[in-house]
């Protein structure tokens, strides 16, 4: 099972990505993650990344797409993966068909969450009082949402295209939304 999961940031991805890849049982990678731990541990790939997501900025798609390739080698995502986070750009998708493809597979299901853009930015405020994260303050999260609408947004119509997309209404408890994307997986017809 090969996933992507998309959203506006603070659209719950990163919690939703944990149980459906469970549900898979496969792994659920997050570049933002991977960024942060990179960042908090230092590394030369952390100090790079962290000019860019401190600004709100996406990290050049080079180190990006480096990046994913060398994890979606690693052994545990041969069965599959979901992504999160990634791709966030046109260049990246062509990147990902790039990667996937040679290794003989196809894209599953693109799983896009939808939310209202007021309840985003409390969901985001909320969450800088609780996990503390440098990018969470207003004016990054608004540059956050800007580069979301104008580079990442437009990826939704490319999916569709495809017929892989599906879209789940984010608003509501973590549990229900779960069970959206669930449902919504199941009715995915096969291609
Ligand atoms: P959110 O979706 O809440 O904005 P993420 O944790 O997914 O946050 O990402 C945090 C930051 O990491 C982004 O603002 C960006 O700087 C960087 N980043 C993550 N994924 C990518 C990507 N695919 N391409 C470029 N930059 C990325």
């Amino acid at each position: 099972m090969r996933l992507l999961i998309m959203g506006p940031p603070g659209a719950g991805k990163g919690t939703q990505a944990a149980f459906i890849a469970e549900h898979f049982s496969i792994p659920a990678i997050s570049t933002g993650d991977i960024f942060r731990a990179n960042v908090s541990q230092g590394t030369p790939l952390g100090v790079e990344a962290k000019k860019y997501m401190d600004a709100g900025e996406y990290v050049p798609d080079e180190v990006t797409n480096r990046m994913v390739r060398d994890r979606i080698d690693e052994p545990d995502a041969e069965r599959g993966f979901l992504l999160d986070g990634y791709p966030r750009t046109v260049a990246q998708v062509e990147e990902l068909d790039g990667m996937i493809a040679f290794t003989g597979h196809r894209l599953d299901a693109v799983v896009v969450l939808t939310v209202d853009q007021d309840e985003i930015v409390q969901r985001l405020l909320q969450r800088a009082e609780t996990e503390g994260r440098a990018d969470d303050t207003e004016e990054v999260i608004r540059r956050r949402q800007e580069v979301y609408a104008e580079q990442t947004a437009p990826l939704i119509d490319v999916y569709r295209e495809r017929g892989i997309l599906v879209e789940v209404d984010g608003l509501g408890e973590v549990d229900e939304v779960t069970q959206r994307v669930f449902a919504a997986l199941d009715t995915t017809p096969e291609s």
